[in-house]
């Protein structure tokens, strides 16, 4: 399918005369719309399903950013050289034209006609966009589109709302982080936004080390059979950043942390007394998401990971998985966030042997079932990792779109393929089972899900700016900066604002940036040495003892308010 997309003051079209046998039989020959998106589309040989869903959602997208009500589809055969059977590419328009109906209002232009056309181009910089849109990957597109729903905003008042809550503009707001068309897809973090995701990750860090998790590094790339060996070379390719060095040298850049975890504990005879093993990192991964599918920090094409590859025996899967709920139940209970749990079973693509996935599959609904209830967890059939079931954990964006966030994956192929052993009790070599594991998922979108639950204000421990020093008058500098370093001693995220602006602009200022605690220095508080303190959202205090309120800060942080 190619598709050319003008937004237009109007457009005129008249059929003259049937092109084709198949032409339709139509009702109006002429028809005037005004103030539309026109979207030209040439069907193509080999357009299924996917293209037809996935060219419907590209139109819709442009429609939303210019900001228009009305779309015409206009089939135009000579955007391509190899075009579909007439049928085919009638049937193809008429069903972009359904799934458009239902958000805008809709006109197509007779298909199989001459037709003479008048247009007005509005001439700005989205008023004309080409796309192709190519058929395969189906199953995963169709996958993503579930995932991702469709925002169906219709009032204004609905807009304005969802507004507030959307990651991108707090993200822009906030100086959090960016994107540049340099690298689609691939955040920038901001220093802003870097402190939320250092901190997320520094807790992450002092959890897992408590509970006997192990942190490595490893190389970003590697070369391809490394994947090969993983299955990743097969399985998942397409969606991988390949790097062919020449001379037979192919690589890929990491897209997942799985096999150089696998390389790492085979690097050394393993006892099961080491067991279980867990190798954790938070390595940047790349991959090769759809352009179309992007969103924000929701579906990027390089993030990290809170993860970890816990090494067992057999015996211990119940035993670990359980433990590792506790995470779940810790992490998420910091930031009250509600998720849901669901299972995803064999796919058919699968590694292994079905006894073996069964076998696997059982222990995780008696997991589930002990955690949460038979029944009281969702169930997506082919929805596992190729190399084994799997446990995800879901929430919700502020649009009520559901995503995977955390995920917990039983392995016992990926080992087989490494090759890797331990040694037993009884001094026999045995295969270990894997278990890939992450809590927050992919921190850039466990990041945009928390800013769009939060509207942007960040708990006092996340804040990029915990508080902010303001200056009621240029006499009060002195005292002000005393109060700002005395913060920053204590290691508390602390600015000020000496501005030569009023305090009402400063205030306002510190309340646009959802900074917790503004701090007002004024002549009073000079004298009594006291702090006028207005939290976020609630009401100023007057006559605020410094030290307690340093007291309550770090108090306050340590316990992840
Ligand atoms: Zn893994």
């Amino acid at each position: 399918m190619k598709i050319l997309l003008t937004h237009v003051d109007y457009i005129e079209y008249e059929a003259k005369k049937k092109a084709i046998e198949a032409a339709e039989n139509i009702e109006h020959e002429k028809e005037r719309v005004e103030e539309c998106l026109v979207a030209f589309c040439s069907s193509e040989e080999g357009d299924d399903e996917s293209v037809i869903q996935k060219t419907a959602d590209e139109i819709s997208k442009v429609a939303r950013q210019v900001n228009t009500k009305t779309v015409v589809v206009y089939p135009f055969v000579h955007l391509t050289s190899k075009p579909a059977k007439p049928q085919a590419a009638l049937d193809t328009v008429k069903k972009i034209e359904e799934i458009l109906k239902k958000d805008y209002e809709t006109h197509r232009a007779p298909f199989g006609w001459y037709k003479s056309f008048e247009l007005k181009s509005k001439g700005h910089p989205l008023s004309e966009l080409s796309r192709e849109i190519v058929p395969g990957k189906q199953a995963e597109i169709k996958k993503v589109q579930q995932k991702i729903g469709k925002p169906t905003l219709r009032s204004e008042a609905q807009v304005e709302e969802y507004s507030e809550h959307d990651h991108r503009r707090i993200g822009k707001d906030l100086e959090l982080f960016m994107f540049h068309e340099t690298a689609p897809g691939i955040p920038y973090w901001l220093p802003n936004g870097l402190i939320v995701l250092n901190k997320l990750i520094d807790f992450w860090r002092e959890e897992h080390a408590k509970r006997g998790y192990k942190e490595i590094a490893a190389p970003l790339v590697n070369k391809s059979d490394l994947w090969v060996t993983s299955g990743h070379w097969d399985h998942y390719k397409e969606n991988m950043f390949i790097a062919d060095m020449g001379d037979n040298e192919i690589y890929g850049v990491k897209a997942m942390n799985c096999p150089n975890a696998m390389i790492v504990f085979g690097s050394k005879t393993r006892s099961y007394k080491d067991l279980p093993l867990r190798l954790s990192d938070t390595d940047v991964l790349h991959r090769y998401e759809l352009s179309g599918t992007l969103s924000g920090l929701l579906r990027v094409r390089a993030f990290r990971q809170d993860d970890s590859h816990n090494f067992i025996t057999e015996d211990q899967i119940e035993d670990e998985y359980e433990r590792i709920l506790e995470i779940v139940e810790l992490f998420y209970g910091i930031f009250g966030m509600s998720y849901k749990f669901r299972l995803g079973t064999r796919p058919d693509s699968f590694m292994g042997d079905i006894e073996t996935w069964n076998k696997a599959e059982a222990s995780l609904r008696k997991i589930l079932d002990a955690k949460v209830g038979s029944g009281k967890y969702l169930v997506a059939e082919k929805d596992g990792a190729f190399y084994g079931p799997k446990i995800d954990i879901l929430m919700n964006d502020a649009l009520g779109r559901e995503w995977q966030m955390g995920t917990i994956q039983l392995d016992f192929q990926i080992p087989k393929k490494f090759n890797l052993k331990y040694v037993d009790s009884s001094g026999e070599e045995r295969t270990p089972v894997v278990i890939h594991r992450v809590i927050y998922g992919a921190l850039e979108r466990f990041i945009g899900i928390l800013l769009e639950n939060c509207k942007g204000n960040l708990p006092l421990w996340l804040s990029p700016v915990q508080v902010k020093v303001l200056t009621l008058t240029d006499r009060n500098i002195d005292a002000a900066e005393k109060i700002h370093k005395q913060l920053l001693k204590n290691g508390i995220r602390s600015e000020l604002d000496s501005r030569n602006n009023t305090i009402q602009y400063k205030i306002r200022d510190g309340e646009l940036c959802k900074i917790p605690y503004l701090l007002v220095i004024g002549d009073k508080e000079e004298e009594s040495n006291t702090l006028a303190v207005r939290p976020r959202g609630a009401k100023p205090q007057f006559g605020v003892n410094p030290e307690e309120f340093l007291a309550k800060l770090l108090k306050d942080i340590e316990a992840k308010k």
